[in-house]
């Protein structure tokens, strides 16, 4: 069983406390951040050594989904796997792009594709925040942008949460009449709160001239609720960020993209595009074509979800309600402590944010993982 002081190596590229605290300065290079690196980074901060085997310990930490991908992706992985010593042998790269476009229901050139949206993420924060127009995003909020941000040089401007948890748009745009991008991740992680359709749109409207939105949107499918396409298909000023990672469990596998008018993913260009992994690629595609996959995993993590809320409500402890995989509780003491009590007992939760220290960010598992989080949890809070 992992403990607090068990060795472990990184995973490749993962950056070790002491680069993950240059990169939150600023970093003269500035390897493509995560949700894993993020996670694993701030674990080593707290002195944890995460397990390294998901299979005997309780992984709530990174956002990760349990299910893994579908069965008609694993297939797919499998026969795609005989191929790879080729770049693109079956055509896979050009199917995608048959699939994709339609299912979102934009022109194919709306649409590019990266191996996960942490790509695309960086991509369009360098490319639309400078030195003289800073990056403008909710806090608490994902951290990956910020930190591309302050490696070119870009004011990071942070703007709490309202007292809904929704992005305070108006404040947003009021930050900074120079802004180059406004973040807006919704759901938001790690809140797993939506900002209202009505509160995007006047962002649209206000933002300042010549700034984007990106919003990301690796959490909708849990929300259901409608996305954000539709500003896309009306060609405004907005790149919407998708992934694989989160619904379709492929965080490992690899598959995101970046939707918006041409022109402006157009500037992404510029910081390179690998080509993708054919395993990726079919994966994604048969993902797609399950049209069950998403209301039935959206579903399962729901009712999972909202099991756990009735427990904490039961028990007393304050959380913030979540439409996604994610929600955060406030811990009401350091969270650091409790996540490091958590990791002594093998089940090992989510990071803190510094704006809420004393709050933790939990990742909805399987309803084991989450009986084993609420023993924990209870032994940890009663202590
Ligand atoms: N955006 C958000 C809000 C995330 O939480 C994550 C990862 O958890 C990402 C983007 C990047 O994910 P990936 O690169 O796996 O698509």
């Amino acid at each position: 069983m992992p403990t607090a002081s068990t060795p472990c190596s990184p995973l490749p590229n993962q950056p070790t406390r002491r680069s993950f605290l240059r990169l939150a300065g600023l970093a003269a290079t500035l390897p493509v951040l995560s949700e894993g690196h993020l996670a694993w980074a701030s674990m080593r901060e707290s002195g944890i050594a995460p397990a390294l085997d998901p299979t005997k310990a309780v992984m709530i930490n990174a956002n990760e989904n349990p299910l893994g991908p579908c069965a008609a992706a694993i297939a797919a992985i499998n026969r795609s796997a005989h191929f790879g010593g080729r770049y693109d042998p079956n055509g896979d790269y050009e199917e995608m792009f048959t699939v994709f476009p339609k299912v979102l229901d934009v022109p194919k050139n709306y649409v590019k594709v990266y191996a996960g949206s942490s790509d695309p993420l960086q991509f369009a924060v360098l490319a639309y925040t400078s030195k003289d127009k800073p990056y403008v995003t909710a806090d608490p909020s994902y951290e990956a942008g910020m930190v591309a941000a302050k490696s070119g040089g870009a004011a990071v401007i942070k703007v709490p949460l309202t007292p809904t948890h929704a992005h305070d748009v108006k404040a947003m745009v009021a930050a900074s009449p120079n802004a180059g991008l406004l973040y807006i991740c919704n759901p938001n992680n790690p809140t797993g709160t939506l900002t209202p359709k009505a509160d995007i749109l006047w962002a649209l409207q206000n933002k300042p001239k010549g700034s984007i939105l990106l919003i990301d949107e690796a959490y909708i499918h849990f929300a259901g609720v409608p996305d954000s396409l539709d500003l896309v298909r009306a060609h405004q000023d907005v790149i919407v960020l998708r992934t694989f990672s989160k619904v379709y469990g492929m965080a490992g596998i690899r598959c995101g993209a970046a939707i918006g008018r041409p022109d402006l993913l157009a500037r992404l260009d510029a910081y390179g595009q690998n080509p993708l992994p054919i395993t990726g690629l079919t994966a994604a595609v048969a993902s797609l074509k399950d049209t069950e996959l998403v209301p039935t995993r959206r579903k399962i993590v729901a009712d999972t979800r909202n099991d756990t809320f009735a427990w904490l409500k039961e028990k007393g402890y304050k959380f913030i309600p979540s439409v996604s995989n994610c929600f955060m509780i406030d811990t009401d003491k350091p969270g650091k402590q409790v996540i490091a009590a958590m990791a002594a007992k093998n089940v090992f939760i989510g990071r803190t944010w510094p704006i809420w220290p004393n709050s933790v960010r939990i990742t909805v598992g399987t309803p084991a993982e989450m009986a084993a989080f609420k023993t924990a949890f209870a032994e940890v809070m009663s202590a």
